[in-house]
């Protein structure tokens, strides 16, 4: 390996480590060969401890364009370089609460300013904070390549444990968070071991929609480390649509709402103990949605 004019490059002359100022030449460098994205690196590096690090990098963090949360009039377009501390930080409406709590609860400071909302979905992990929040917002994931832009909703973005559709010429460039259609609200609970800098046994995020009438109009609710890839709670959701929207919701939730989780035991807990704390994180969240105002 050799340095020219402060670059690392290669024996075959590519350069290893880059960092463009422009989207278009992050995307022609992803189409030349194959290349490891870094946001704010905190999955990644710690990923690598005791390996090398050899690999071809990309490193997004000059891509200021991708650095803004922006209201298009139906949606929210969350860049893919906004980090935690930025969401927590933004003057987002107040059914953004989920998505804030999620911030206030990933790691620690430090990790809440290097890390992006879109490295959390990246990475795919089954315990990351982002992603059951995110499907209860019915968020989709903005991919750009020197092809073109696509845009792929959440539910289908993330294939597996630590997998996604992205091809590997794709960047992802931004979020995309639609505005609910009526006056809504949102939590996000969180349980680890304890109470910061903790990975999730379980979390729950919940947003109800809120008819004229003072019923449930829509309700989406996700659970994460519960399943590979967090899962909506599709039969309450149903179940919730036309009640009031008091504390008892919580009383609805039965096991039977929660069937198509799939735990498994870990060194965090076991599968019974993480069956168990969804359903109860779930009723606390719909008793707190239920006194909101
Ligand atoms: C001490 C510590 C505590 C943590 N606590 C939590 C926690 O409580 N909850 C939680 O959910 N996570 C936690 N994390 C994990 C991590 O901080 C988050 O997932 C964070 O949001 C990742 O963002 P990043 O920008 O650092 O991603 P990076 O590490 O830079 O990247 C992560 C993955 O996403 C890919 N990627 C990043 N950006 C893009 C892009 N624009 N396009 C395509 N691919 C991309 C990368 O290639 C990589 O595979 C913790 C990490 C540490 C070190």
């Amino acid at each position: 390996m050799a340095h020219t004019k402060g670059a690392v490059v290669a024996p075959s002359g590519m350069e290893r480590y880059l960092r463009p100022a422009q989207l278009t030449e992050a995307l022609a460098s992803l189409d030349t060969g194959s290349r490891t994205i870094i946001a704010g690196g905190t999955d990644y590096y710690p990923a690598r401890v005791g390996k090398p690090l050899d690999e071809d990098i990309l490193d997004v963090t000059a891509l200021r364009e991708l650095g803004r949360i922006e209201d298009t009039g139906d949606a929210y377009r969350i860049g893919a370089l906004v980090t935690w501390t930025d969401i927590l930080r933004a003057g987002l409406p107040p059914w953004f609460a989920a998505l804030k709590g999620a911030a206030r609860e990933v790691g620690g400071l430090q990790v809440q300013n290097a890390g992006t909302i879109a490295g959390n979905l990246c990475n795919a992990s089954p315990a990351a904070d982002g992603v059951p929040v995110l499907l209860s917002y019915d968020a989709s994931v903005e991919l750009a390549s020197v092809d073109g832009e696509r845009r792929v909703p959440l539910v289908d973005f993330i294939t597996g444990n630590r997998s996604t559709g992205r091809a590997a010429n794709e960047l992802v460039t931004a979020i995309l968070v639609p505005k609910p259609k009526r006056p809504a609200r949102s939590t996000f609970l969180k349980l680890g071991a304890r109470r910061y800098l903790v990975i999730s046994i379980v979390m729950v995020s919940a947003v109800l929609e809120e008819a004229l009438d003072g019923t449930v109009a829509a309700a989406r609710i996700a659970v994460g480390a519960c399943s590979e890839v967090a899962t909506r709670l599709a039969a309450l959701e149903d179940d919730l649509v036309g009640r009031r929207l008091l504390p008892d919701l919580a009383g609805i939730v039965a096991p039977r709402h929660l069937s198509g989780l799939s735990p498994i035991d870990d060194i965090r807990g076991p599968a019974g103990y993480r069956r168990d704390a969804a359903l109860t994180l779930t009723k606390r969240a719909l008793a707190e949605l239920g006194v909101a105002t």
